[in-house]
């Protein structure tokens, strides 16, 4: 297990190098109790915290499973999530309308996946259920708090999904930006509650904040401020050059039922292998068709033929949950 201690924060990455569904977890130990920040290092990983640690308080930055999953190893302590993704941690129908299952199945097809999720079983690293009813209360955003006795500003930071948020210590210089993770794959927000401009705003706004250590969640981990400002500009690149592909597919007469293949996001032969990203993929690519014709191309009709063509839920795409 690769660990890395920054005053009283250490980094515990997780299984094979963070990769989801694994993400590095933060282990604060504090004077008289520890406290974690998320819970997708790895069960290993996690069970040796427990025994080795009186964990009183565990801040999750986000609802996503490679984030949460296990906090249900930790039954003593107090969790808390921001306050938007409190609903969907306590609900599965809410989560499913987040997380776009509604937006690609619609009502009848999410409350089947709903189902199927309650009977599921509770522990393993993709079981939404780790976290159902487990997480009472929220965090504020913006403000000093304390984290077993440190202090830490959960930095609100929409894109990602609506309640991502940084968690920020102030007196040590650390910024956990989470999943803008600097990865090749490049910037997700594939889910109903994602939304493409905050995610650039957001990602900017982390350039600001008096960090001298950026923690990714997945694979690249701990950087310096001068490495991630550099890497940031690449990463969020990645958007623009989805941008393009998606607009010389069309120009070269791709159809709506096509564009998934064309490897924007996920490539086309994991696509044929599996379901499993599908929905992300039509998610993300209504949204950058979307983004599109917001910026005034002509793609009103070609939109709505990728909705009509892919069986999806317009109401659904961009769905944002109240506070
Ligand atoms: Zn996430």
């Amino acid at each position: 297990m690769n660990r890395q201690k920054i005053g009283p924060v250490e980094v515990i990455e997780g299984e094979r190098g963070s990769r989801i569904p694994y993400s590095a977890t933060l282990l604060i130990h504090g004077r008289d109790h520890s406290a974690l920040i998320d819970c997708g290092a790895g069960h290993a990983a996690l069970e040796a915290i427990r025994q080795a640690h009186a964990v009183k308080q565990i801040f999750l930055t986000h609802y996503h499973i490679d984030h949460t999953w296990g906090a249900y190893l930790f039954p003593e302590a107090e969790k808390q999530i921001n306050p938007y993704d409190l609903g969907k941690v306590a609900s599965l129908t809410e989560l499913a309308k987040a997380n776009g299952v509604y937006a690609v199945l619609g009502e009848e097809g999410a409350k089947a996946w709903v189902k199927k999720q309650e009977q599921s079983a509770q522990g393993g690293v993709a079981s939404w259920k780790n976290c159902l009813g487990l997480i009472h209360s929220s965090y504020h955003f913006d403000q000093v708090m304390e984290l077993a006795g440190e202090k830490v500003v959960m930095i609100h930071a929409p894109g990602h999904c609506e309640g991502f948020c940084c968690p920020y210590f102030p007196d040590y210089g650390i910024l956990l930006v989470g999943d803008i993770d600097l990865t090749s794959f490049g910037p997700w927000y594939c889910n109903a509650d994602s939304q493409i401009d905050l995610f650039i705003q957001s990602a900017k706004k982390t350039l600001e904040v008096e960090a001298k250590y950026y923690i990714t969640s997945h694979q690249k981990g701990v950087v310096t401020k001068e490495e991630y400002t550099k890497r940031l500009e690449d990463y969020l690149g990645i958007i623009e050059k989805r941008d393009e592909k998606i607009k010389r597919a069309i120009k070269a007469g791709c159809s709506p039922k096509q564009l998934v293949y064309q490897d924007v996001f996920y490539y086309k032969k994991n696509h044929l292998e599996s379901r499993q990203y599908m929905p992300f993929e039509q998610i993300g690519l209504a949204k950058h068709l979307k983004r599109l014709i917001h910026q005034g191309e002509p793609y009103v009709d070609y939109y709505q033929q990728f909705i009509t063509e892919h069986h999806m839920f317009e109401e659904y795409i961009d769905y944002l949950a109240q506070e």
